[in-house]
């Protein structure tokens, strides 16, 4: 019988030391081995889940094919690794309480005291294994959100001490990524907090079989040997993870430099081939040294926070290695758009891309921005909000519909060219609640979609509770707005563009959350091209 082989990252000293991005490389390099990897997140905080956070707190909600509303890291998962993830692989501390609290109402526990041990415990240990039987992953990944010595994290911690017992220590393997720092006075790497934090996860019982080590300087013998020592930790299994400077796309190949796969699987048994990494290989190439470079502006109203459109700018990138082309992501403030005019904020760019959104503030600096790109030829490319602003802005200017808008702003609009989706007039609950995940949409033949998608039918990830507003649709065909793609039935619109421009091209959904470094979107590839021909006058 197949068995699934568990392996849990933990974080130590500080966060953001991209322990999300040392598992989704460890799932990499497995999967290049043959294995079928999963790569999952646990999170201690008490939101259910991350769909109602704002992006300002924790950066992009990334939304899976079954609609769930997830945590970022699972979009690198998913871009690291071909396994498509679902609500089951994010589990919060949110989530683990509000099935204990059930199942105490339900009676479940027969009067006993409900406890965080076991019954919490219980419950995380569960997950791990529905994720084990349902979904079958040779090897499945779980990174531990938070730092080890959180309040937060120890129930998780309890459970997978107790997991490794049950399951068997040849068959789970922890994994601590930490943090090095330089300390410039005494020109010294330090290894002090690693030693403490691993202490930290000792005291619970958890032994790390692997340190992946975070520095800005290379980890020399001395300090290997010094880790390995005070952890407990063979010195091999000592893994520096130095900053990737190019591309993060660099981290399964200093990774397996430092051995860590070879690591991993002789510590769980595990036998195959070296990783095949040629792919992966040419296209962090093709990111470090391209040939061309093209500016794109993202307008939107999160830019000072790097994470808030993370898909999107990752999706940039891949569109850009496809293009042999270095995507230099402009991060423009809606508002200023508005303040400043956008000829003065936009003159630079190649292309333009308005992203998703929600709440009026910066809405008319978006407007502004679709104008411009509509009236100087330069590349559009419109998502969710974007290809809802991209519609008001053609209502407003080209049909003379004074007053476009969409009901989500201006409910009394005398034109509501956007306007709530049927199925959303009886909802009231925020969390989970609006159009979300996988949809089909099918492509009219000629279009520019249908041309880039070479498809009849594409699937992507919705996330929105507004529509393009049918009642429009002749007028705006009239006047040059197509709507390129639909849903199934034909209800729904879910791509306009305009013909009659370079690239114009805006979409109800969410493909930035299908882009793959090695197999970037199509949409985002022909924007890009769009980006550069227009860049070298072509
Ligand atoms: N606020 C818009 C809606 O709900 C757009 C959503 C989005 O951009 N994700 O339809």
């Amino acid at each position: 019988m197949r068995e699934t082989k568990y392996i849990f990252v933990t974080g130590g000293v500080v966060s953001s030391l991209g322990k999300g991005l040392a598992a989704a490389a460890l799932g990499t390099l497995l999967e290049r081995r043959g294995f079928k990897v999963l790569i999952q997140k646990f999170d201690p905080y008490l939101n259910v889940d991350p769909g109602t956070m704002s992006p300002f707190q924790h950066g992009e909600v990334y939304v899976l094919d079954d609609g769930s509303e997830t945590d970022l890291d699972l979009g690198h998962y998913e871009r690291f690794t071909s396994g498509r993830l679902s609500k089951l692989n994010n589990l919060t501390s949110g989530q683990t309480y509000e099935t204990v609290i059930q199942n105490e109402r339900d009676g479940k526990y027969l009067g006993a005291t409900v406890q965080v041990i076991p019954h919490v415990t219980d419950v995380i240990k569960d997950r791990i294994l529905e994720v084990s039987n349902e979904m079958k992953p040779d090897i499945l990944i779980t990174e531990i959100g938070g730092t080890t010595g959180d309040i937060e994290g120890l129930p998780f911690l309890e459970a997978l001490r107790q997991f490794k017992d049950e399951q068997g220590h040849e068959n789970v393997a922890f994994i601590h990524a930490t943090l090095i720092p330089f300390i410039k006075a005494a020109e010294e790497l330090k290894t002090k907090p690693t030693q403490q934090s691993v202490a930290k996860l000792r005291e619970i019982g958890i032994a790390p079989d692997v340190l992946v080590c975070r520095s800005e300087h290379p980890i020399d013998d001395d300090i290997r040997h010094k880790l390995s020592m005070f952890c407990n930790v063979a010195k091999e299994a000592v893994v520096p993870f130095i900053d990737l400077p190019a591309t993060i796309y660099e981290a399964p190949l200093k990774l397996y430099d430092a051995g860590l796969d070879r690591i991993v699987c002789q510590r769980l048994g595990l036998e195959s081939e070296k990783p095949d990494l040629v792919s992966w290989r040419n296209m962090v190439d093709r990111m470090v040294n391209p040939t061309h470079e093209v500016n794109v502006a993202v307008v939107g109203k999160y830019i000072e926070l790097a994470d808030a459109y993370k898909s999107i700018y990752e999706a940039l990138r891949h569109a850009g290695a496809a293009n042999d082309t270095k995507v230099k992501i402009i991060r423009v403030d809606s508002s200023d758009v508005e303040t400043k005019g956008a000829e003065t904020v936009l003159d630079q760019m190649d292309a333009i891309l308005i992203p998703g959104g929600f709440g009026e503030r910066g809405v008319e600096g978006k407007v502004l921005a679709a104008t411009y790109a509509r009236e100087n030829g330069i590349p559009f490319f419109g998502i969710c909000l974007g290809m809802q602003v991209a519609t008001i802005e053609f209502a407003r200017n080209v049909c003379d519909l004074e007053g476009a808008h969409s009901e989500e702003f201006k409910p009394e609009t005398p034109h509501p060219v956007i306007h709530l989706l049927e199925e959303q007039k009886t909802v009231t609950q925020k969390g989970g609640s609006m159009r979300l995940g996988l949809y089909e949409t099918k492509l009219e033949p000629g279009s520019l979609a249908r041309k880039l998608y070479d498809k009849d039918n594409v699937s992507e990830r919705h996330r929105h509770r507004y529509e393009f507003n049918q009642d429009y649709r002749e007028q705006f065909e009239a006047a040059g707005l197509k709507l390129s793609g639909v849903s199934p039935d034909g209800t729904l619109g879910e791509i306009v563009e305009i013909p009659d421009h370079p690239f114009f091209v805006a979409v109800q959904f969410h493909p930035e959350f299908l882009s793959r470094p090695t197999n970037a979107h199509p949409l985002f590839r022909g924007f890009v091209k769009a980006g550069l021909e227009r860049r070298l006058g072509e």
